[in-house]
Formats: C-alpha cells, sequence, structure tokens
C-alpha cells in the first residue's frame, strides 16, 4: 500500500452557492444575486485542503448514484486526494445549500445523502488504510457510530473537528489529539462531557481538565488557541479582506492535519493552518478558494 500520511473519513456533498442581498423572511420569495454549484462536505473539504498542504492523502466516504457525484469529486482528484475508496451509493450525493447575504453573514441547511448510508461495515472495509494512516481526520457530517467506530481503529493520530457537534461517547471524545473545535461546538462538546465553562480560555482549560489530550480553539478573524500538556498558545491569523469564510474551518483542519501527519509540532502546525485559511477567505466557495501548491500564503501579523 502506498503511504497514506492523512486519511479523512467523512462527508462530501455538492454546495449549491446563493449569493443573496439580504436572507428571505418565512414565507417570502426572493430572486437570488447569482447561484453556483461546486463540490462540499467537511469531510471532503478537509481532504482537499490536507493534499493542496502537501500531504499524500486519501478520502474515505460516499456518494449517490446520481450526476452530482461527479461535481463532488472534481477537485478532490484534480489536487490529488486518493479517490479510489470512496463508495457510490444507491441515492442522491449529500447536498448543501449555502446561502450568503451581502452583509458576509451566511446560513446553511444540508441534506445528508449518502453521507448518512455511511456504515460500520464500510468503517471495517477501510480499516487496512485507517490503520496505515499517520492521521486520521473525523467530522460530524457521518453517523456517530461509524466515527466511533474509526476512532476505535486509528493507530496513528486522530484530529477531531467535531462539527456539527454529534453525540460521541465521552470516552471517544478523549482520544481526540487535538480535537478542533469553535467557541460554539467547544460548548456543546464539554456539556456532553458534562461540565461547562464561558470564553475562549476557560473552555480549553475544561476541555482539557475533561481528559482531552490536546485542543484547538478557532476564533475566526482572532485565530487560534492551542492547549496540550505544554501549556496553551494563542496562535494569530494574518490580518486579510474577508470576502467569503465558508470552508475556512475545513481549510484550517486540512491544513493542520498535512502539517501534523509529517511530526511538525500543535502550535507550528495551528500557524501555518492560520496562513492557509487566512488565504481562502479572500475568495469565493469552499474547495474552489484553496491555494494550489507553492502559492505564497499571506504571513501572520
Ligand atoms: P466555518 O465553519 O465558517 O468554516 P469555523 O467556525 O469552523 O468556520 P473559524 O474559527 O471561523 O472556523 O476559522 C478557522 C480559522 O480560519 C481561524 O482560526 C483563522 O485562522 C482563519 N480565519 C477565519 N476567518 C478569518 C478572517 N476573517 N481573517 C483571517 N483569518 C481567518
Amino acid at each position: 500500500m502506498a503511504h497514506v500520511g492523512v486519511v479523512v473519513v467523512g462527508s462530501l456533498n455538492v454546495d449549491l452557492h446563493l449569493w443573496l442581498e439580504r436572507h428571505p423572511l418565512p414565507g417570502e420569495t426572493l430572486l437570488a444575486g447569482g447561484g453556483t454549484l461546486s463540490p462540499g462536505g467537511k469531510g471532503a473539504n478537509q481532504a482537499c485542503a490536507a493534499a493542496l498542504a502537501g500531504a499524500p492523502t486519501a478520502m474515505l466516504g460516499a456518494v449517490g448514484s446520481d450526476d452530482s457525484r461527479h461535481t463532488a469529486l472534481r477537485l478532490l482528484s484534480e489536487a490529488g486526494v486518493d479517490i479510489d475508496h470512496v463508495l457510490q451509493l444507491p441515492g442522491p450525493t449529500g447536498l448543501a445549500v449555502v446561502s450568503v447575504a451581502s452583509d458576509g453573514e451566511n446560513t446553511v441547511v444540508v441534506v445528508s445523502g449518502a453521507n448518512a448510508q455511511v456504515s460500520v461495515q464500510h468503517a471495517e472495509q477501510w480499516a487496512a488504510l485507517i490503520r496505515a494512516a499517520d492521521i486520521v481526520v473525523s467530522q460530524g457530517e457521518i453517523p456517530a457510530e461509524v466515527t466511533e467506530r474509526v476512532a476505535r481503529m486509528v493507530q496513528g493520530r486522530w484530529l477531531l473537528n467535531l462539527a456539527p457537534v454529534i453525540d460521541l461517547a465521552p470516552d471517544v471524545i478523549r482520544r481526540a489529539d487535538p480535537l478542533v473545535v469553535n467557541e460554539h461546538e467547544a460548548e456543546a462538546v464539554l456539556r456532553q462531557l458534562g461540565a461547562e465553562a464561558a470564553g475562549p480560555e476557560a473552555l480549553v482549560a475544561a476541555l482539557r481538565d475533561q481528559g482531552v489530550a490536546s485542543v484547538v480553539l478557532t476564533l475566526g478573524a482572532q485565530g487560534a488557541l492551542v492547549a496540550r500538556d505544554a501549556g496553551v498558545a494563542r496562535v494569530g491569523t494574518p490580518h486579510v479582506r474577508a470576502v467569503d469564510t465558508v470552508g475556512a474551518g475545513d481549510a484550517f483542519v486540512g491544513a493542520l492535519a498535512a502539517r501534523l501527519s509529517e511530526g511538525v509540532d500543535l502550535v507550528a502546525a495551528a500557524e501555518y493552518a492560520a496562513r492557509f485559511a487566512a488565504y481562502t477567505v479572500q475568495f469565493e466557495g469552499a474547495q474552489s478558494s484553496y491555494p494550489a501548491p507553492g502559492t505564497p500564503l499571506p504571513e501572520l501579523t
């Protein structure tokens, strides 16, 4: 088996982006300023970012039997992600309707499609790849029991981006190294672990107290907090003109996984991830906004 640094087990979607002056009120019909269909899904976005950040990367997940599966996979193969193990299951490919208003505020509605059909039996089929990976990356867009099974198979490092937050067994959450969450997600995960805290510093401290090996709390334009045995470090992010932040969190996770797969320390990996993610917010779309290999990234400020 060829060496795989990063294995992502997660969702693949087609994103329908709608560009709106403002969001519609209940019962209201609006004309959009434009619309585009593009590849998305947290898993696929993160795999795309990891490959573009230079790591040999494989994607494990499922698309449907409809024509949109080609759109879902298009940029992954262009980025060099191994998609040979992506399943094609009967029914629709996952679909996310992303509405972006002129003030930059966005709403997302997701139809899970094939992502909801991924099963523990599929995870067993993928066991050899999962065990061989330097780092395995999971999110919350495939069934929880699959992610729990994957977490227990991993022999390298396991990165859990618990977005959206789904119910996972506390002992599984504690295996995350790192757990990558934003502030809202951190609050919800903490509740699942039976604790509470408010504010970034208190949240990462409480998650560590609950037994999570390492935590990366992303804070949008404020950067991130990294907590591990050596203490808590604040990581900045470049100042850029934000056009569209959709997929920035996924860019961060994929780039972080790429550096961690090479043994880079968590703080240095998060600094690289912040530069990679900040690049992407300057352009529209998720995967389509990710930098090609060799593109100069904005510097931390
Ligand atoms: P989303 O779900 O919208 O993709 P998220 O909440 O998971 O995002 P964020 O914390 O918003 O994740 O962003 C992840 C990282 O991307 C941040 O830690 C930061 O490094 C970078 N980033 C996001 N927005 C900006 C911005 N406006 N300017 C600079 N960097 C940004």
